[in-house]
């Protein structure tokens, strides 16, 4: 029935209410659940009695401001011969306004979960505008009844628990946003907001302090963060990480994919609609590959003369031990990076300009070309 299914109305109660209440308004197990606040659907007066339980509190509210508060189990008649205990309540309920607001409260602890509905707009250097959305769970709770009713439920006049809660959800969501805004101006990227997620929980935990101590609310706990990313920025993270993996980076990764688009779009059209996570194995095989061409001299390139090799300009045979080729005259100990075309030494390894692998060697496990810097092969995943 009406009073939150409080069955147990007085006899008293029954259609002969009139100016004097005497209405027994309990807040029943059965609606409670896991409501963190009940507003009583009728105003309570003089000599109307009500129970509070162990676990929540009853908070009187007139005029925009709270008038008292229970938070001792018991069941209160609320009459005049109660004035002695019940004070301030009693007398306020005397007056000539001789009724108030009742709210009921649950002390207890909630678990809750958050999640954006508007995505947070994410300005990265790198991948430009990007779209957040987060997700994560906390733990809360009614700590000071007064500020709580004062203001937060009685200035926004929330007239349901869902209405509070769902709030209260929608500002932990802001928090997050804001902890996310402020190590982005310290210089944070997207993509370093997985591996923070730990620290914005800190932050926010922190700063739901000052933000929901106003409001009489306590937040316990943030856990179980998680940021949305759009797909294609997802598998540019995932690809990174993979990459550190792999012991290379993203530049060269990114110049692979090139070649690789290149590769399959002789006519120059740029690779559209291939997505920037595919193919990394591809992408590996084609640096291999273009470094074995590019350097014919250092590799099995077959040459009719066994004692020379061939000039890393032209390709004539020339004495093994040459500088300098007989043919063209170019200088033999430099070589190309096949990334950036820096000049290089012939024996280097690594590309001292962009730190592409130079030369490539095969997985023992499966024949795949792969960087000779690689720990692990890119195709079937073996330590090398
Ligand atoms: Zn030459
Ligand atoms: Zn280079
Ligand atoms: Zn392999």
């Amino acid at each position: 029935m009406l009073f939150g299914g409080s069955k147990r109305t007085d006899a008293t109660a029954g259609g002969k209410e009139g100016i004097i209440g005497a209405m027994t308004i309990a807040w029943d197990d059965a609606y409670k659940r896991n409501f963190i606040m009940w507003k009583v659907p009728r105003n309570i007066r003089l000599n109307d009695n009500i129970v509070v339980r162990e676990d929540e509190i009853a908070v009187f509210y007139r005029d925009g401001k709270v008038l008292a508060y229970l938070d001792k189990p018991d069941r209160y008649a609320l009459t005049s011969q109660n004035a002695p205990i019940l004070g301030g309540l009693i007398r306020a309920l005397s007056g000539v306004k001789q009724q108030a607001e009742v709210y009921y409260i649950q002390k207890k602890v909630f678990d809750g979960k958050f999640g954006s509905k508007q995505p947070y707009q994410f300005k990265d250097k790198e991948f430009g505008i990007v779209n957040l959305r987060v997700f994560g769970e906390f733990r809360y709770r009614v700590n000071e009844p007064v500020n709580f009713i004062n203001q937060f439920v009685g200035t926004l006049n929330y007239q349901t628990s869902q209405e509070v809660e769902e709030r209260i959800k929608e500002q932990m969501v802001l928090l997050v946003y804001d902890a996310i805004g402020h190590l982005k101006e310290k210089g944070m990227g997207v993509t370093e907001l997985a591996p923070n997620l730990t620290n914005i929980e800190q932050i926010v935990l922190e700063k739901s302090k000052d933000h929901f101590g106003m409001y009489g609310i306590e937040i316990n706990k943030v856990s179980g963060l998680y940021i949305n990313l759009p797909e294609e920025v997802q598998k540019a993270v995932d690809t990174r990480a993979s990459m550190q993996v792999l012991g290379t980076n993203y530049m060269q990764y990114q110049a692979g994919q090139a070649m690789r688009e290149a590769a399959q779009n002789p006519s120059g059209t740029a690779g559209a609609g291939v997505g920037i996570g595919a193919g990394i194995g591809a992408g590996y095989a084609m640096i291999g590959s273009m470094a074995q061409a590019m350097q014919p001299s250092q590799t099995q390139q077959p040459s009719p003369q066994p004692q020379g090799k061939a000039c890393i300009k032209c390709g004539v045979i020339i004495p093994a031990d040459a500088k300098f080729c007989s043919s063209c005259g170019a200088r033999q100990e430099k070589i190309e990076c096949p990334n950036c075309k820096a000049p290089l030494p012939a024996d280097a390894k690594f590309c001292s300009s962009c730190g592409t692998a130079l030369g490539s060697k095969k997985c023992s496990n499966c024949g795949v070309d792969m960087p000779a810097s690689a720990k692990f092969c890119p195709n079937c995943g073996k330590s090398v």
